[in-house]
């Protein structure tokens, strides 16, 4: 390390604390941003949020190719609503994982009626034993801060991937030698965020080829005004709620300045994996 270089890896909490922060958290997100946990997208300034995150959505599985009969693996799938949009609307089978048991609930609720096209698991994905070459799209939508060893991941996303098939992986964007990037880690219990540089230089290690690759921070940074909106209009009810929900408010203004600053980015990367395998 660089004399004055900051750790990169955070170790002031678990797995098991990022579960529970999701099970902690599931009524509030469903109540104030709803059941999809991720970024919007958005293009005319006119969308609400639900909206841009469909919106969100879709760029993502155009960018990943995703066609019908896919078989998609949805990597920390939150309540279930990315894996019900990409069975209602592309027609896809999918597995979806998170490490947090009240999501699972949740996701098997909202998926009720796809009975059979989609099914959850309560599991670590660090630890997950993906049956080889059997999925068409690996799909990790802001699932991926929250890994301790992301390098090892990717080798195994890469491992779970039919040839031919593509990592989706969307993420928040930092270096962990700035300060405001380190804070979010810590508040939204990240191990560590990296660099889009840093997720390049991983997933090609793991034998991946970058597809595509974008960095967006205007398309995306209204998600984080309108739940700063929430946030004002809720003080009351923050005020007696558990000190983790006043954090979280928090971590939404460093989030915003990341943004403004551009210390802090949102990134989308798709990847494919080689069809023959490299010759040794
Ligand atoms: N992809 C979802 C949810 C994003 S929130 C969406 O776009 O709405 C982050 C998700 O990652 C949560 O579901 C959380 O449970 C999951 N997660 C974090 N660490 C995990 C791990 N080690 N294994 C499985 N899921 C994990």
């Amino acid at each position: 390390m660089q004399a004055g270089a900051q750790p990169s890896r955070l170790d002031s909490f678990t797995r098991k604390d990022i579960g529970d922060h999701y099970d902690q958290f599931a009524w509030a997100y469903s109540r104030y941003w709803g059941d999809h946990i991720h970024h919007g997208l958005f293009l005319n300034g006119e969308e609400d949020a639900q909206r841009a995150q469909e919106m969100m959505v879709r760029h993502c599985a155009a960018r990943a190719e995703l066609r019908a009969g896919m078989r998609v693996a949805d990597v920390g799938c939150g309540h279930g609503i990315t894996a019900a949009f990409l069975a209602r609307e592309y027609s896809c089978h999918v597995l979806g994982l998170t490490i947090s048991r009240k999501q699972v609930k949740l996701a098997k609720k909202n998926c009720a009626s796809l009975d059979g096209q989609v099914r959850f698991e309560l599991a670590d994905a660090e630890a997950y034993a993906f049956a080889p070459s059997s999925f068409d799209v690996v799909w990790n939508m802001e699932s991926s801060e929250h890994f301790f060893e992301k390098a090892a991941y990717l080798r195994r996303a890469a491992d779970a991937l039919k040839p031919g098939g593509k990592l989706m992986l969307a993420a928040w964007a930092g270096s962990m030698q700035n300060e405001l990037v380190r804070n979010i880690a810590q508040i939204f219990l990240c191990p560590e965020l990296w660099t889009a540089d840093q997720y390049v230089r991983e997933i090609e290690a793991a034998g991946m080829k970058i597809v595509s690759r974008e960095q967006l921070a205007a398309e995306v940074a209204r998600t984080w005004e309108i739940s700063a909106e929430q946030v004002r209009n809720s003080r009351a009810l923050l005020a007696v709620l558990p000190a983790a929900f006043r954090q979280f408010a928090r971590g939404i203004d460093l989030i915003r300045e990341g943004y403004r600053t551009g210390q802090f980015a949102y990134s989308i990367l798709i990847a494919s994996k080689p069809v023959t395998a490299p010759v040794a």
